[in-house]
C-alpha cells in the first residue's frame, strides 16, 4: 500500500496547471487573511500557486483567493500576500 510512490500534484490557481508540489507556493488561510506557508505546514485550506515569475508575479484577487479558499479573505491581506509574493524570490 505505502510502496506505490506518486507525486501529489496541486492545481496553481492563477494558470490552471498541475504541477508537482515542489515547485509550487502554497498559500494558507488563517482566518481571514491569507499566509505564505512556505513549509506547508499550516492547517487549514490552502492554494498553489507556481513558483514561475509569471504566476507568483499575477495579479491575485480577492473574489477568485476567497473562492479557493472557501472562506472571505480581506483585501488587505490579498495585497500584502501579493508584496510578500513579490519579494519572495528575486531571479
Ligand atoms: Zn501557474
Amino acid at each position: 500500500m505505502v510502496s506505490v510512490k506518486r507525486l501529489p500534484k496541486r492545481t496553481c490557481i492563477i494558470c490552471r496547471g498541475k504541477k508537482p508540489k515542489q515547485s509550487m507556493i502554497r498559500l494558507a488561510a488563517v482566518g481571514s487573511e491569507v499566509k505564505l506557508d512556505l513549509k506547508t505546514r499550516l492547517d487549514g485550506r490552502g492554494v498553489y500557486i507556481c513558483i514561475s515569475k509569471s504566476c507568483r508575479l499575477a495579479q491575485l484577487e480577492v473574489s477568485k483567493l476567497s473562492f479557493s479558499l472557501k472562506t472571505i479573505v480581506t483585501k488587505q491581506s490579498t495585497a500584502s500576500i501579493t508584496e510578500q509574493l513579490r519579494t519572495l524570490i528575486n531571479e
